[in-house]
């Protein structure tokens, strides 16, 4: 058994512990505490640092990583949605060396910043091998996509089938995505709804009310989507608008629920996040996704004033400028000054964990969970820790414990 000390130790399960002391033993935390100043125990001296758990990047693509610094920042959301989808086209083998070789880097990237659990959205599965090669625990989703589709049921009977064909891992789970309600049929919804609920406790995902476009397409069946839609060829003609927001047309097809994790929320009123609170879903907030695609900034102090359960993602690197989750944490500081910083360094740690099932082992450091900690350099003389941790923390300043 290992005995560490150092100057913060931040457990997120209750307040952060000034002159701290944990025993590590097996991987796994066994004790914590505060030291007395005449406390005679040696042990590993960590020194200026704050530990905490690693942290959980809850929503991000890692096949995308190729597209870093090729996708302008667009000023509306469709704008944004065209460039990736013409950006995607030029590269049609889904496990060309450039994608690979991203994913590689991306895995890298996400352990120099101290991120431990991942909430991965795919569309070809690429990233599971990696991801179950690495020492990052997470989901792989795979994600639907089919607005004009025949045949949803065999869609989804494929998508569980090609998942029933990955190998075991304890660390990597496998599910199924949708994609977002302007993209996925309502029957496609329906069969991933049910397809999901017969699969051993995992997560579902899907993008929800991201952007203006997607609330008019809804409320009026027009507008940009519909344009893009048609462009592109995939407009169904058969769809009528269901007249409502996006977290209503969700809710009454019954898609809402504890597993689901519904990311963005830019567009959410205060009555669609009451509404998630009462499904028991996890709002997966990436402001600074949000920015570079056109979909403008979330609403975080209403997040946190709903009592919804917040996580936060970087997204992909197609829209963000790198996937470190204490610059994400450090965006919603800047946006919601009046949230605590205890909240925000929840959202990053334990909600997120909890979102994708991963709790009993990460999200806190408490007595039982694995010892996957990190120690970020403080400035000597820090009195708030919290408040140092979501005002920005760069890779230089993290080491795995
Ligand atoms: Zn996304």
């Amino acid at each position: 058994m290992n005995r560490y000390h150092a100057t913060w130790l931040v457990p997120i399960e209750g307040e952060p512990i000034h002159n701290g002391w944990f025993t590590v033993d097996h991987g796994r935390i066994v004790a914590l505490g505060r030291r007395a100043a005449n406390d005679p125990a040696p042990g590993i001296e960590l020194g200026h640092v704050a530990v905490l758990p690693g942290l959980v990047n809850a929503h991000t693509h890692l096949e995308l990583s190729y597209l870093r610094d090729r996708i302008a920042p667009s000023e509306s959301f469709t704008g944004w949605a065209r460039q990736i989808i013409y950006e995607r086209r030029k590269q049609p083998n889904l496990r060309a060396p450039e994608i690979m070789s991203a994913i590689a880097a991306a895995i890298a990237e996400c352990l120099r910043c101290g991120t431990a659990v991942v909430g991965d959205v795919s569309n070809t599965l690429a990233p599971f091998a990696q991801l179950a090669e690495s020492v990052l625990a997470g989901v792989v989703f795979w994600e639907i996509i089919g607005f004009k589709i025949d045949r949803p049921e065999d869609l989804v009977a494929h998508a569980i089938g090609e998942l029933g064909t990955l190998p075991a891992t304890g660390h990597v789970r496998a599910s199924l995505a949708a994609h977002a309600p302007y993209s996925v049929a309502p029957l496609l919804f329906r069969e991933i709804k049910k397809a999901v609920a017969r699969l051993p406790f995992v997560p579902c995902s899907v993008h929800l009310a991201e952007n203006v476009e997607e609330v008019e397409l809804l409320e009026t069946g027009g507008g940009p989507w519909r344009a893009l839609m048609k462009d592109i060829g995939s407009w169904n003609h058969e769809w009528d608008a269901p007249g409502v927001g996006p977290v209503r047309y969700l809710d009454d097809m019954g898609f809402l629920d504890n597993r689901l994790l519904a990311v963005h929320g830019v567009q959410m009123s205060k009555a669609d996040l009451a509404r998630l609170k009462e499904r028991g879903t996890t709002l997966v907030t990436c402001p600074r996704s949000n920015g570079h695609t056109g979909a403008g900034l979330p609403p975080i102090a209403d997040f946190y004033g709903s009592g919804v359960r917040v996580a936060i993602g970087t997204d992909s690197l197609a829209s963000s400028p790198d996937l470190n989750v204490f610059a994400e944490v450090a965006t919603l500081r800047a946006l919601a000054p009046s949230v605590p910083a205890a909240s925000l360094l929840a959202s990053a740690t334990i909600e997120g964990a909890r979102a994708l099932g991963f709790d009993a082992d990460y999200g806190t450091i408490e007595p039982g969970k694995l010892a996957r900690l990190v120690a970020v350099e403080v400035p000597p003389g820090t009195t708030d820790v919290e408040e140092y941790l979501v005002s920005g923390v760069h890779p230089g300043q993290i080491r795995w414990v």
